[in-house]
C-alpha cells in the first residue's frame, strides 16, 4: 500500500529526454488490480490517466504513449516476478548526500551506433539496459540504477554507443 498523502514520481525516457512523472505508480498499481496486461492499446489509456496529474503535449503525445507503456511492461514484469517495482526518488540510496534523482550520471546512448548485440544488457550489474520490444536495439530502462561513478560498460560496447559526462561534473557536485 502506498502512502496517500506523498503522490510518487518517475522519471522516465520520453523519446531521447528525461521526464518528471507524478502518479505513476498510483496508475499503475490500479490498473494492474484491474488485470490490465501492459499491451499495445493501452498506451492511450496510460496517457489518459497521466494527464490528470502531468502536462503531456498534444504533439508528443504517441512519444509519451510509448515511454509509459515501456515503463509500465517494468512494473507489470517486477510485480509478476513479487519483486517492489517503485520508482519513487526515496527509494534509491543518496550518492554525498544528494538525492540520487538529481545526479545526471548514466550511459548515454547513440541508438544509431548500437546494433543491439546484448554485451551491455548481461554485463551491467544493475540492469541498467534493455533490449527493446523487437530486439534489435537496448534501451537505458534503468538510468538512475546505475553507479554513480561506473562507467565500465563504455569499454565493452563493441560499436562505441555508450558514452557518459565527463568525471569533473561529479568532482564538482561533491564540493558544493
Ligand atoms: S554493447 Fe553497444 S552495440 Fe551492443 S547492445 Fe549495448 S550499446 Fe548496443
Ligand atoms: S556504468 Fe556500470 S552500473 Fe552504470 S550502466 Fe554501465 S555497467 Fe551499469
Amino acid at each position: 500500500m502506498r502512502d496517500s498523502g506523498k503522490r510518487g514520481y518517475r522519471q522516465i525516457l520520453v523519446g531521447r529526454f528525461f521526464s518528471n512523472m507524478a502518479g505513476l505508480d498510483e496508475i499503475f498499481d490500479a490498473l494492474y488490480a484491474e488485470g490490465r496486461a501492459p499491451e499495445e492499446d493501452l498506451g492511450s489509456e496510460l496517457v489518459k490517466r497521466a494527464r490528470v496529474y502531468n502536462y503531456i503535449p498534444r504533439s508528443a503525445e504517441s512519444e509519451y504513449a510509448a515511454a509509459l507503456l515501456r515503463e509500465y511492461r517494468k512494473y507489470w514484469r517486477d510485480k509478476k516476478q513479487g519483486k517492489v517495482s517503485c520508482g519513487c526518488a526515496s527509494s534509491r540510496p543518496t550518492w554525498h548526500g544528494i538525492p540520487r534523482e538529481e545526479i545526471a550520471w548514466f550511459p548515454i546512448l547513440d541508438d544509431s551506433l548500437c546494433d543491439g548485440c546484448g554485451k551491455c544488457v548481461s554485463f551491467c550489474p544493475e540492469k541498467v539496459f534493455e533490449f527493446t520490444e523487437d530486439g534489435s536495439k537496448v534501451y537505458i530502462a534503468s538510468p538512475f540504477d546505475c553507479q554513480v561513478g561506473c562507467s565500465s560498460c563504455e569499454r565493452i560496447c563493441p560499436r562505441k554507443a555508450i558514452a557518459f559526462p565527463p568525471r569533473e561534473m561529479l568532482e564538482r557536485m561533491t564540493r558544493h
